[in-house]
């Protein structure tokens, strides 16, 4: 473990795979406890082995981010079973691309559910732990979508409304030691990339040579890029630094 700092009870939804589970097994190996949730508690295993493999310590937690049930019986079963969450990352995430005009009722609200729906949830459920603790980490998940992305008009508006939350969050939560911060991946090879390559019927590693060279590192990110700025953020260290969209994408965006 690198253990750079105090222990927290962290929560990390989307864990299973992907961004997500690369945050998860770092915030275990920076010294956190670390709840790994996602819609499927099963899924959860390989993450959560990850973890405990390294010496860690990792609870598997099934929910569906968006149910405000299942999201309130989640944060209580990890505050009852790892000690209070004071750090969430909001990471749990869905496309459901399509042009306007063909763009479905159903694709719009399961994207805007998942993303919004499910940050704010999830948030709402966990300030009470950080805030009787006067001390708490938000990260949420935006993305260089956010600015704009042709056959994304969910997407990106989910991606673009957790940047005004975050905002907000941070404004409301910071007079009791809560930061909100957003991290905005360019493309990080993932599940989620993939499946956007296979859908174009592009090779997924055809498809990441393309994507590099318009890339200024000139390479695409990987998950641990983005649990390294999420790592940073969450650290006691950035107590000061709340409400900012950090892009991590190899390069400027605008
Ligand atoms: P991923 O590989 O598709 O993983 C997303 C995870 O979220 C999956 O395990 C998925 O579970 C889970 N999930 C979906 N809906 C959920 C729900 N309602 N409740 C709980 N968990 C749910 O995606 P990723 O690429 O790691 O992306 C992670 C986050 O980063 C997302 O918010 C994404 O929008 C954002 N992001 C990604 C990129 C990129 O290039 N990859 C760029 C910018 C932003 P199932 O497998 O069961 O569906």
């Amino acid at each position: 473990m690198t253990n750079t700092g105090m222990s927290r009870v962290a929560i990390v939804t989307g864990a299973a795979r992907g961004i997500g589970a690369g945050t998860a097994v770092r915030l275990a190996a920076d010294g956190h406890a670390v709840a790994v949730l996602d819609l499927d508690e099963n899924a959860c295993k390989d993450t959560v082995e990850r973890i405990t493999a390294a010496g860690g310590r990792a609870l598997a937690v099934g929910a569906d981010v968006s149910d405000a049930d299942q999201v309130a019986r989640a944060v209580d079963r990890v505050a009852d079973e790892l000690g209070p969450p004071l750090v969430l990352v909001n990471n749990a995430g869905v496309i459901r691309d399509n042009l306007l005009f063909k763009m479905t009722d159903a694709d719009w609200d399961t994207v805007i559910g998942v993303h919004l729906r499910g940050a704010f949830l999830m948030s709402r459920a966990a300030q009470a732990h950080m805030t009787a603790a006067k001390f708490g980490r938000i990260v949420n998940l935006s993305s260089s979508s956010a600015l704009g992305n042709r056959g994304q008009a969910n997407y990106s508006a989910a991606k673009a409304g957790l940047q005004g939350f975050t905002k907000t969050l941070a404004i409301e939560l910071g007079p009791f030691g809560v930061t909100a911060n957003a991290v905005a991946p360019g493309f990080i090879a993932t599940d989620m990339t993939a499946a956007t390559a296979a859908r174009m019927k592009v090779d997924f590693e055809t498809f990441q040579k393309g994507a590099a060279e318009h890339i200024p590192v000139r390479r695409v990110g990987t998950p641990e890029d983005i649990a390294h700025t999420i790592s940073f953020l969450v650290s006691e260290g950035a107590g000061f630094v709340s409400g900012q969209v950090i892009y991590v994408a190899g390069g400027p965006l605008d």
